[in-house]
């Protein structure tokens, strides 16, 4: 059968086939885990967790224009996916790191935690936002961002922003 983009299947069915050796797999448990009966090991559908951060300075909060797909040209806020094993707060540092040439630090617990999709196919996510600060640096776009602003809490609404709870997000952290 001659694959298009509709016959695809979704990412949130389970797999067929073993992703470490390709082997077809047995029937989903009623979890929605499925085993290989290669190599033994059971897969699992989990939301993907991704981290975020509203970095306020006098009164405003650091958004970035999205360079690359999807999404490109739309407002986020910096951050992005943990590496495996990764911490969410070390995983945001990095993230606003390479995102911006800074040094920051949290501040205290999550003021976000929701859960969404992401991109055409469908990935489920679950997005953690801090309230953060800069420490050390600049902030300078580089890697996936093409833009840095600093908005106030009136240009919020008016901000087009990829993921409609990133306006709750940083409306949160100044204190809306
Ligand atoms: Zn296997």
């Amino acid at each position: 059968m001659v694959r298009t983009p509709d016959t695809f299947v979704t990412a949130t069915e389970p797999f067929r086939f073993c992703p470490a050796d390709g082997t077809a797999l047995e029937e989903p448990r009623p979890s929605g885990s499925v085993r290989c009966p290669l190599c033994g090991r059971s897969w699992y559908r989990n939301s993907a967790p991704s981290v975020g951060a509203a970095i306020v300075q006098d009164g405003k909060v650091l958004v970035t224009v999205r360079a690359r797909e999807p999404y490109k040209g739309q407002i986020d806020v910096p951050g992005g996916f943990l590496e495996i094993g990764e911490h969410p707060v070390d995983g945001l540092l990095r993230e606003i790191r390479e995102e911006l040439g800074v040094e920051a630090e949290v501040e205290g617990a999550p003021i976000l935690l929701h859960p969404h999709t992401y991109g055409p196919e469908g990935i489920y996510v679950l997005a953690i936002g801090f309230k953060a600060r800069i420490v050390r640096g600049a902030p300078h776009p580089t890697d996936d961002v093409a833009r840095v602003l600093w908005i106030s809490a009136e240009e919020i609404d008016t901000t087009d922003f990829a993921w409609p709870h990133d306006r709750q997000f940083v409306r949160a952290a100044l204190g809306e």
